[in-house]
């Protein structure tokens, strides 16, 4: 099983940061995981979100996030908009579920 980090949305935000305050170092990232093989991709049901500040180098914890924040969070959340977590067959799977049609087919035929 491979992972692959889709990034949904990512926007900078003008809110102070809770460590250094600056105004201008604030960055929201979502982002989705898809598992894949060789014969299957699934993503993952859940976004997960990370606020990092440009300014500081640092990830901002949601515990240290400001009610300003939360909102602007909420508001960033609704943009990101989700691969569907369905199973996305390959062109392999379809090759195996093919060539096991003709092979059913074939002895279906022989066996008549
Ligand atoms: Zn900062």
């Amino acid at each position: 099983m491979k992972t692959q980090t889709h990034l949904l949305h990512q926007s900078k935000i003008n809110n102070n940061c809770p460590e250094c305050y600056s105004t201008e170092g604030l960055e929201f990232s979502f982002t989705q995981e898809e598992k894949e093989n060789k014969l299957y991709s699934r993503a993952s049901k859940e976004i997960e979100e990370s606020l990092y500040c440009h300014t500081c180098n640092q990830q901002i914890f949601p515990v240290k996030w400001t009610e300003d924040i939360e909102r602007v969070y909420e508001y960033h959340k609704k943009l990101a908009k989700p691969k569907s977590s369905g199973i996305k067959l390959k062109p392999l799977a379809y090759i195996l579920i093919i060539s096991d049609a003709i092979l059913i087919g074939a002895l279906i035929y022989y066996f008549k």
